[in-house]
């Protein structure tokens, strides 16, 4: 183990107990003398699991209005929901969620036909309100 004060590699052990659950050694570095301790939890393979499943929690984190703006801005834009992702530090399928959620592909179409309609694209118009099933 690492000194977290110097990166010293030379550590050694000055006590150890058990603490609850978790063992807890008391460490020390041999290059600067600092001390801190560290703590051995023994997991059932249940509790692993739960952990790791923790970790997929980002996905269903809250999405905030302006993560909301930040995404309806970056899909406008014509980004992939994996650079959206990366982008606002979401998993491609959260963001994919999200966009389904919000109905931004069919705000996007709608908002075409709208241009469309301005320019009297009657036929167009129609046919796309075929494909989102507007019609
Ligand atoms: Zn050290």
């Amino acid at each position: 183990m690492k000194c977290p004060n110097c990166n010293s590699n030379e550590t050694k052990i000055i006590d150890s107990r058990y603490v609850e659950s978790a063992k807890k050694r008391k460490r020390m570095c041999k290059s600067c003398e600092n001390k801190w301790d560290t703590y051995e939890l023994i997991l059932e393979k249940e509790q692993l699991e739960r952990l790791l499943k923790l970790g997929e929690y980002r996905n269903r984190r809250h999405w905030s209005e302006n993560e909301d703006d930040a995404l309806q801005f970056l899909f406008e834009e014509g980004l992939t929901t994996k650079e959206i992702g990366e982008e606002l530090g979401r998993t491609e399928e959260s963001v994919d969620k999200r966009i389904r959620r919000l109905g931004l592909r069919r705000k996007r179409e709608l908002r075409k036909l709208n241009i469309l309609l301005e320019n009297n694209e009657l036929t167009k118009v129609l046919e796309g309100l075929k494909k989102i099933g507007g019609l």
